[in-house]
């Protein structure tokens, strides 16, 4: 039988249960939610007459858990209107609808005993073949499943998901000596291509692959902090992003996941392990005291960290007193920033004998060894031993691609020197010269494993583009784009400026690569694997013409860009952009006139030109205008003016959206438009998209004129306007700005109704742009943003 989630029941309503309810909303897959019924009732529910057997008792627990999904930050749900698919319901009452449920997944509190009465109790009400699984942090997944059915125990198993579920990556699958391989296989394939995860295969070991050697890696960096006298501080300053790890580093991550969790998941390991290792796992005496104070980190307002007004403090570990936060500051972390490339920047570190180099070597090295250790126990391969600690723990780099990085032979030479035990199969391969863990064979890339090196799993639908132009080479380059062949005669158009920012020679390489498409391809991707889509024009490029007063080289730019727009929606060929992450002003504006939008689900979009005194100059007002007015129902009245008011609305207040989803709400997306919930596979699903389109005989779009509100309509909009300035939500500059938009977006001086051709809208968008350009207070707000990071309200 061919299996599928058409409906899920998850049990546990906390943290983690409601989290994974809505990642399943967010795919679309209706959702029961289930928890215990409350046993008594507060003072407030009795004055309102309210009692045990009253529905909305019985579902509190999941009921509140719902209704906090849309207050919680980052927002677990892509769009507020998933929250339908997510039924409310409790352990006594709703039980047998578990029966129509295709996967049941455990998210209650830790405790084995509690788990195995609730398996009890799934066991005797699901159907046979659905799928069962728990979430458990480190309790044995075979243990939970003793003296359940047969069937039972053929579809279960351990998919333990991090926190945040939406946004954290890795989804750890563990299977006993019982799951099918079907089931195996099958979680597998949904979780990557349904709900986007990374999948790591583990074994049944305590706390799995990424919490086992992260609370190892974390415990170690504590005991080093005591032990060579840093401070906290000091600690976080040289953890995160110097070595590739978030900006949370070593202590902040702890203050987000909460001192009581850490303490839990990493006494699960103590309380399992022997000897040496055991010792690490012991949680430190100030950290015990800290949980006693109630200092557990962001939850609690306080932990490793405090922040008193603008100021944040640091915990003195020894006095238990806040002081000022000292950051670290020594010549191998000045060499270090200096070096170029992964490799030089950790070599500078790890060689050097001062504060920061001694500080990294040694919370680094036992981490190496210790994951090497555990090679055979936790995972199969290094292979799955770093993919979990980078997608669990936003490591660039796992430990084994570290160790490569930092070279292996000195390295091993250099923990032998300082005693740090290097496990047999490593010297092993050493002695054997074989010095790396990973290499190279053209565009294949190979790992070690038993004595040899096996090519890695090609997953096609996750396309390398760094790699693809190594073995393939690019059709065109020049300083801001590259023209590539994806194969399947579909092309790619890369951006690789800086924060890849539009400029003229992007549009360029637009221009060339539609020519190239025109002749010799299917159709064209826009997409890059970049940290963003695209955050914008280059707007330092704008601000410095303007303050040279080059009005005339500010227009040609922006007229070959609308003009690259047009080409972009009457190309012959079909054109799909790819956009991921924040994907802002001319990022939004290049792709609204594509034929297709393959977005991935994270996907941070609109028209912000405002915030930096400027309205979009690359066709963006026009666009957006065009897709609101193509959702409107076909061959039905609508309100011309209600369209006219939203798009305003839309582009004055640089509303972004927090989701493709949310992108969609707000027609920055329509129906055709496709969305992604893998972003590794986001490259690959927009060229079949392209193919798509091709196979379906694609020809460009027929020319329409557009419909304006004219005169009349620019004096709706201006009256909101207007208003918020009286009231003083918006400066006379903002006014200045709304003022440009809304004659834009009006279509002008001609009346109600009126049908004009784009050029006609393009035009005026040129010149309400630079007209705004050359105001100083835009130019005061481009400099903000370009200095400071953010928008400046003047
Ligand atoms: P939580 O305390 O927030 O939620 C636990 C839920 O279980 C509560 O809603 C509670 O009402 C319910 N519950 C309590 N007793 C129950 C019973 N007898 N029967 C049914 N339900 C009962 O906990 P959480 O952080 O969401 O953790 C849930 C599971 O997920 C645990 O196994 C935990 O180890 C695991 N986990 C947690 C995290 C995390 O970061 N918090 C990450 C990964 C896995």
């Amino acid at each position: 039988m061919k299996q599928s989630i058409k409906k899920a029941a998850v049990i546990g309503s906390g943290v983690m249960g409601s989290g994974i309810a809505a990642h399943l909303a967010n795919v679309g897959i209706p959702t029961i939610l289930l928890d215990i019924v409350p046993n008594k009732l507060t003072s407030e529910e009795e004055q309102k007459g309210l009692t045990l057997s009253d529905k909305a008792i019985r579902n509190k627990f999941t009921n509140t858990a719902v209704q906090k999904l849309l207050k919680q930050k980052p927002a677990p749900l892509t769009s507020k209107s998933n929250l339908a698919l997510i039924e409310a319901g409790n352990l006594e009452d709703d039980i047998a609808k578990i029966a129509d449920c295709d996967w049941v997944i455990e998210v209650i509190v830790e405790n084995l005993e509690i788990k195995k009465q609730l398996f009890e109790k799934v066991d005797a009400h699901r159907k046979p073949g659905s799928i069962i699984s728990s979430n458990t942090s480190g309790i044995s997944i075979e243990a939970m499943a003793e003296g359940r059915s047969e069937d039972f125990k053929k579809n279960f198993l351990g998919t333990h998901f991090f926190n945040p579920p939406r946004y954290l990556k890795l989804l750890e699958v563990i299977p006993t000596k019982d799951t099918s391989h079907e089931v195996v296989s099958f979680i597998k394939t949904f979780g990557e291509d349904v709900l986007g995860k990374g999948i790591v295969l583990a074994k049944d070991t305590p706390n799995f692959i990424a919490n086992r050697i992260g609370t190892y890696g974390l415990l170690v960096t504590v005991n080093e902090m005591l032990e060579g006298g840093y401070s906290v501080g000091e600690v976080d300053s040289v953890t995160g992003p110097a070595i590739g790890r978030p900006k949370s580093a070593t202590f902040r991550t702890l203050d987000v996941v909460g001192l009581d969790t850490f303490i839990h998941v990493a006494n699960n390991v103590y309380e399992k392990v022997e000897g040496k290792e055991q010792e690490v796992f012991r949680i430190p005496d100030f950290m015990n005291k800290m949980k006693e104070k109630g200092w557990l980190g962001s939850k609690s307002g306080q932990g490793f960290f405090l922040k008193k007004g603008k100021e944040i403090l640091e915990l003195n570990p020894e006095t238990l007193e806040y002081d000022a936060r000292k950051k670290l500051k020594t010549p191998a972390l000045e060499m270090s920033k200096q070096a170029k490339g992964y490799s030089n920047k950790m070599k500078a570190l790890v060689y050097a004998d001062d504060r920061a180099g001694n500080l990294i070597w040694s919370i680094l090295a036992p981490v190496l060894s210790y994951s090497a250790e555990l090679l055979g126990e936790i995972a199969d391969d290094i292979v799955a031993i770093d993919q979990a600690m980078k997608w669990g723990f936003g490591w660039d780099h796992g430990p084994f691609e570290t160790w490569d990085a930092i070279g292996l032979e000195e390295s091993v030479l250099k923990m032998k020197e300082d005693g740090i035990a290097v496990p047999k199969w490593v010297d092993e391969m050493l002695a054997n010269g074989h010095r790396s863990f990973y290499q190279k064979d053209g565009g294949t890339t190979l790992f070690y494993d038993n004595g040899t090196y096996k090519a890695l799993e090609v997953n096609p639908k996750v396309v390398h583009l760094k790699t693809l132009k190594e073995t393939k080479g690019v059709i065109k380059k020049n300083s801001g784009a590259s023209l590539i062949d994806l194969g399947d005669d579909v092309a790619l158009l890369e951006f690789q400026s800086p924060n890849n920012a539009i400029g003229l020679d992007i549009i360029q390489m637009v221009n060339y690569a539609l020519e190239e498409v025109d002749k010799n391809y299917k159709g064209l991707v826009v997409g890059n694997q970049g940290k963003n889509f695209c955050v914008g024009a280059n707007l330092a490029m704008i601000l410095m013409e303007a303050q040279d007063d080059n009005y005339f080289e500010i227009e040609m730019v922006v007229k070959h860009f609308q003009q690259a727009m047009m080409n972009i929606k009457y190309s012959s060929k079909p054109v799909v952009a790819a956009p991921f992450g924040m994907t802002l002003g001319g990022g939004t504006e290049i792709c609204l006139p594509t034929s297709q939008l393959q977005a991935s689900s994270e996907t941070y979009m609109g028209l912000v030109e405002v915030g930096v005194g400027l309205i979009p100059g690359g066709g963006g007002n026009k666009e957006l205008y065009m897709k609101h007015l193509s959702s409107m129902p076909q061959g039905l009245e609508f309100d011309l003016q209600k369209v006219a008011n939203k798009v305003f609305e839309q582009i004055a207040t640089a509303k972004v959206s927090t989701s493709a989803a949310e992108a969609r709400d707000l027609h920055l997306l329509n129906n055709k438009d496709q969305i992604s919930f893998n972003g590794d596979h986001l490259i690959h699903d927009a060229k079949q998209a392209v193919t798509s389109l091709y196979d379906a005989g694609y020809t460009a779009p027929v020319r329409r004129k557009v419909p304006v509100v004219g005169e009349t309509g620019y004096a709706t909009l201006m009256l909101g306007a207007h208003n918020m300035q009286y009231s003083g939500f918006i400066s006379e500059h903002d006014l200045k700005i709304a003022k440009k938009l809304a004659y834009v977006i009006a279509g002008g001086n001609v009346p109600f109704g009126t049908e004009v051709d784009e050029q006609y809208l393009l035009d005026l968008e040129r010149e309400a742009f630079l007209s705004l350009v050359g105001e100083a207070k835009s130019q005061q707000r481009m400099q903000h943003m370009l200095v400071k990071g953010k928008p400046l309200r003047n």
